[in-house]
């Protein structure tokens, strides 16, 4: 049971009190207030959901777009390739026992 202040005298009475007993305002105003307010966050909170999906989307697009731009791309495939063997690479020098080159 939530208390909430009477608009009129400022004492704090239920929000199941149709009236504040201390002046008899009648809450169902203040009520509404506070719904509308509810509402007003959850709607708020549902764009946010809505521009974070979206910008996830795009981020995702973004990352297929780019995978693909390198797949495309046989400079980046080379220099990727290059990245991926240069370990064996190393390996391979170091059990003949030769330099870097
Ligand atoms: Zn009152």
């Amino acid at each position: 049971m939530a208390l909430v202040k009477c608009p009129d005298c400022g004492r704090e009475i239920s929000t199941l009190a149709a009236a504040c007993p201390e002046c008899g305002c009648p809450m169902k105003a203040p009520m509404k207030s506070e719904d509308e307010r509810t509402a007003k966050l959850r709607r708020a909170r549902e764009r946010n959901e809505l521009y974070e999906s979206l910008f996830r989307l795009f981020i995702a697009v973004m990352v297929v777009l780019t995978v693909i731009s390198i797949l495309r791309d046989e400079k980046a495939m080379a220099w990727i390739k290059d990245f991926f063997t240069a370990p064996v690479g190393i390996k391979h020098d170091f059990s003949t026992g030769r330099g870097w080159g």
